[in-house]
């Protein structure tokens, strides 16, 4: 912030103001007092003056009109005594002047050479010829010094007899005058000298809290609300104080409650499992969560303020405008050939209520699971459709044909028969593999889980197959000895392990053999089935494992599978806290592995 300087701060403007108002004052009262004083000083000086002179023509009066005799004083003798006595300080000279203008007396013994001669007063001469006084303030050339001349006539019985001239020297009025001058020059500077030190004090008190104000504004602008103006007391400016201090008070407040929202705000962003991606009104990238730039892979400062449409890479499809009124969500294909990825993007509208729009709000979602598991579904229903419509087909024929007369000949009808009784067979093991899935799907099928020891129940399957098999087919058992105890449901894994056996028949040649494994590794026990057989393309090892999924469809349904046998066997495995796997090569035969969980306590002899 800009700084006052000082001679525009308050603080001397203040103190200038309290001058110049002393200034007028003083120059007001002064110039009226000394004019008035003035006045005065010079009427009462005129006035003694005047009186004495009055006193004076009355004696020159009876003087110049007395009867002299011989030995009498001469007039201008008698004159020069009456003006001798009448001698004072503030009287220069004094002379009497006749109607002829002739001296007749001075009261100046230095200047008795002048008596006899005419005076040359212009004030006399008028007074005389006018019977009236004159009087004029007139500059002593040689002291410098101002002089007060009076003529006055001197007049007996309506006759002018004379004048009398007076010379006084005023000077001492006017030195009075300069002297209550100063006295008055003295008494302002004293009072601007006092008026000084006040207004600075005042405007102290004025200019202190305005400056706390200022600076407690400078603090609360750089963030920090702890700061509190002083209030010094109850008038204006201490209240402004008080309300100043209420107001940071509640900008504090309000400070903190928008921070707590902010913080609160960018929180509920940036844990959110879906992406968040605001834009401005012309669709620039204002906000956007570490989720949406995980799920887009951009980085942050690559995306801010750039158009929505280019980021999410659909500008040349959609404007701004149609994301605007865009109701449905959207798909955005990232797939490449190694990897699905797609996401799911809604947009809304930030709108004001004047129907203004302030922006957009979109929402990402990783759809890639739920567009996986649909497309599953939908195929899963496409091969359901087929694996039926194929057996159901192939019956209709047959039983077309017998309606058709077949069932007369007694030896086309009892095979018609017996194909229908086949298909109908592979449709309800069909239908009941469905069922199996579907009620591990919902995994409403508990486990029905005992100890048993491993190598006992497994070997007890062997025997059954080979027992029962027809083909020759050599059973090569790679069991060892000790004895390994696990908790499963054995009716689930009998099947497991049948249909794992079963293919391994199927696919085997004659006098092919199928060796039988076991061993422990890592707390896990490990079982393998292995047979020398055609073997499974590498492509296709992982796929064995998914629903209706058959290398060759041909070969397999002639087999009489129908793609769900392992399917089911994962199934099972994986809820048993195991897994399983196969690993083949084409024209060398295929092991399928799988694990399960061991007991450790109860097989705590075999280590
Ligand atoms: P189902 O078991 O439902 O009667 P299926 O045997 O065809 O039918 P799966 O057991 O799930 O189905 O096997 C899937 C596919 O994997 C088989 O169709 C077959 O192509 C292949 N396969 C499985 N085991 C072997 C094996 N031991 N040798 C070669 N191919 C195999
Ligand atoms: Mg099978």
């Amino acid at each position: 912030m800009q700084k006052v300087s000082f001679f525009k701060s308050i603080h001397v403007k203040f103190v200038l103001v309290y001058i110049l108002l002393i200034v007028i004052a003083m120059q007001i009262i002064g110039l009226y007092f000394a004019r008035e004083l003035e006045d005065t000083l010079k009427d009462s000086f005129i006035e003694s003056i005047q009186q004495r002179v009055d006193l004076l023509e009355f004696s020159m009066r009876a003087e110049i009109i007395k009867k002299r005799g011989e030995e009498d004083p001469t007039i201008e003798q008698s004159l020069r005594t009456v003006l001798y006595s009448v001698r004072s300080e503030d009287i220069n000279e004094i002379r009497v002047v006749d109607t002829n203008f002739r001296i007749l007396a001075t009261s100046d013994t230095n200047k008795q050479s002048i008596v006899g001669q005419r005076s040359m007063d212009t004030n006399v001469r008028r007074s005389i010829s006018s019977e009236t006084p004159f009087n004029t303030i007139k500059v002593d050339l040689q002291k410098k010094d101002r002089i007060w001349v009076l003529a006055s006539p001197i007049i007996y019985q309506g006759e002018v007899l004379g004048a009398i001239y007076l010379e006084s020297n005023i000077e001492t009025v006017f030195e009075q005058m300069s002297e209550i001058n100063l006295i008055l020059a003295g008494g302002t500077a004293m009072s601007l000298a006092i008026t000084v030190i006040l207004g600075i004090l005042i405007a102290q008190t004025i200019t202190r809290p305005i400056s706390d104000m200022r600076r407690q504004a400078q603090a609360m602008a750089k963030g920090n609300f702890s700061r509190k103006v002083r209030v010094y007391g109850n008038d204006e400016i201490g209240q402004l104080a008080i309300a100043f201090n209420h107001l940071t008070n509640r900008l504090q407040e309000a400070q903190s409650t928008t921070e707590g929202e902010r913080r609160k705000l960018a929180s509920v962003l940036s844990n959110m499992t879906d992406g968040v991606i605001a834009t401005d009104r012309k669709g620039r990238i204002m906000l956007i969560n570490e989720t949406a730039l995980r799920l887009l892979k951009v980085p942050r400062e690559l995306v801010m303020h750039r158009p929505i449409s280019v980021v999410l890479g659909i500008d040349s499809e959609y404007t701004f405008e149609d994301l605007i009124h865009m109701k449905d969500s959207i798909n955005l294909d990232f797939s490449s050939p190694e990897r699905n990825y797609i996401l799911r993007v809604n947009f809304s509208v930030i709108q004001k209520e004047t129907g203004f729009v302030n922006g957009i709000i979109s929402v990402l979602h990783d759809n890639t699971e739920q567009e996986k598991i649909d497309m599953e579904r939908r195929e899963f229903v496409a091969n359901v459709s087929h694996e039926l419509r194929t057996p159901l087909t192939t019956m209709r024929s047959y039983l077309e044909a017998l309606a058709d007369g077949a069932w007369q000949d007694r030896e086309l009808a009892p095979s018609f028969l017996n194909v229908t009784q086949t298909e109908t067979e592979r449709m309800i093991r069909l239908v009941n593999d469905l069922l199996q899935l579907s009620k591990m799907d919902s995994r409403s099928s508990d486990l029905n889980k005992e100890l048993v020891e491993f190598n006992k129940f497994f070997n007890r399957i062997i025997d059954r197959f080979e027992m029962s098999r027809s083909q020759d087919v050599h059973f090569l058992r790679l069991l060892p000895e000790a004895q390994y105890f696990v908790e499963i449901d054995t009716d689930k894994l009998t099947q497991v392990i049948d249909n794992i056996i079963s293919n391994a028949l199927k696919y085997s040649p004659d006098g092919g053999n199928i060796r039988f494994g076991c061993i422990v590794q890592g707390g896990l026990l490990k079982a393998m089935i292995s047979d020398d057989g055609m073997g499974i393309p590498q492509e296709n090892v992982e796929r064995i494992f998914d629903r209706f999924y058959r290398v060759d469809r041909a070969r397999a349904r002639s087999m009489g599978g129908s793609g769900l046998g392992l399917a089911i066997a994962r199934e099972m495995i994986e809820a048993h806290g195991g897994a399983i796997w196969a690993e083949s090569e084409e024209g060398y035969g295929t092991t399928i592995f799988f694990t399960l969980p061991i007991e450790l306590d109860e097989a705590g002899e075999w280590d």
